[in-house]
């Protein structure tokens, strides 16, 4: 078995890492007259036209949960599945990164920082954890572990997707009809939807608007699902009280952008859920393994949707 390898970082222990899961396989780093001949290709940001060069591979994986980085998605083979990382150890981080932020905005931690820095000791009010209501757009294999988790909780939670989930205690709203119902009492919002052409610029003015003045926003998906002037302006005007940002659209986030020093954002570097690799390498080896004995797996992506 043929595998080719195209990794943008660590490229050595991802290497060595799937030389050990897969000791059966003949594993190279890419090249594009070792792609044509491969059965499997592993690939993280490729270049353009790369993916189009796998006419005869049976799968290609992609090393993350998005396959928005790969840049002709179109140019793919339509018989060769393309798979991304279901979970793989993100689901846990990412419940940690949205648990802290909701936690930090309900129990008004920043406010306390202020007053501590003005030696003040000043209760701040504080609303019944049932009305601090979340809303989490997307709910797939990590928008529906978050959702669950701030649900037992005690938060009241509410999820927007494409098709309608029916989980006990959490209300699903389900395709751009119900998007304004979902937003409109929303007080802390967590984007956690692919980058697709359906998707990209949705929270723009239009949409944060529709949020309960004083919301928050949390978005670890991708930065351009967010116009960062819309977000800026709504924050500067009062209509929102916060937002936590792991993901721009220009990553690095330039020295010069205003979210770096703005008092209402918090910005991380895109660390909210990192591909671990010994969990993603033991989760392609396993389908790599399922596929040769001629079964099924998930995570395919369905090209026509884009995630
Ligand atoms: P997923 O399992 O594919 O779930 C996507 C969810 O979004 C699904 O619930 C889907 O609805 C919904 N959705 C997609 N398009 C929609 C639309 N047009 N309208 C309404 N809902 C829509 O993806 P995932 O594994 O949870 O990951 C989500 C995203 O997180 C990834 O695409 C990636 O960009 C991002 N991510 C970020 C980091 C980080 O470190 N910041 C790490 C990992 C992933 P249905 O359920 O109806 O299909």
């Amino acid at each position: 078995m043929k595998i080719v390898l195209y990794a943008t970082s660590d490229a050595a222990a991802w290497m060595a890492a799937f030389r050990r899961a897969l000791p059966e396989a003949q594993i190279d780093d890419w090249s594009f007259a070792g792609a044509a001949a491969a059965d499997y290709a592993i690939v993280w940001r490729p270049p353009a036209g790369a993916l189009s060069t796998l006419q005869r591979a049976k799968a290609i994986f992609n090393l993350g949960a998005g396959v928005d980085a790969i840049p002709d998605l179109a140019g793919v083979a339509s018989h060769v599945p393309l798979i991304r990382l279901d979970d793989a150890g993100m689901a846990e981080q990412m419940t940690e990164y949205v648990c802290h932020a909701a936690l930090r905005c309900y129990r008004e931690f920043d406010a306390y920082a202020e007053q501590q820095r003005q030696a003040l000791w000043q209760p701040q009010p504080r609303v019944a954890k049932r009305e601090f209501t979340i809303g989490v757009l997307g709910a797939g294999v990590l928008g529906s572990v978050v959702a669950d988790t701030l649900a037992q909780w005690g938060f009241t939670v509410r999820t927007w997707s494409r098709t309608r989930k029916d989980v006990a205690a959490i209300a699903s709203f389900a395709g751009f009809d119900e998007l304004a119902a979902f937003l409109a009492a929303t007080r802390f919002l967590v984007c956690l939807l692919p980058l697709t052409a359906d998707t990209r610029n949705l929270l723009d003015r239009a949409h944060l608007s529709l949020l309960p003045r004083g919301a928050y926003v949390v978005n670890v998906a991708r930065g351009a699902l967010v116009v960062d002037s819309d977000l800026l302006s709504l924050l500067d005007e009062g209509h929102l009280a916060g937002a936590i940002l792991d993901v721009f659209s220009d990553e690095p986030l330039p020295p010069a952008h205003p979210f770096w020093h703005h008092p209402k954002v918090v910005v991380t570097p895109h660390i909210s859920a990192v591909t671990l690799v010994e969990a993603s390498v033991q989760q392609i080896a396993g389908k790599i393994r399922r596929l040769e004995a001629g079964l099924s797996v998930t995570g395919v992506v369905n090209r026509a949707r884009g995630y």
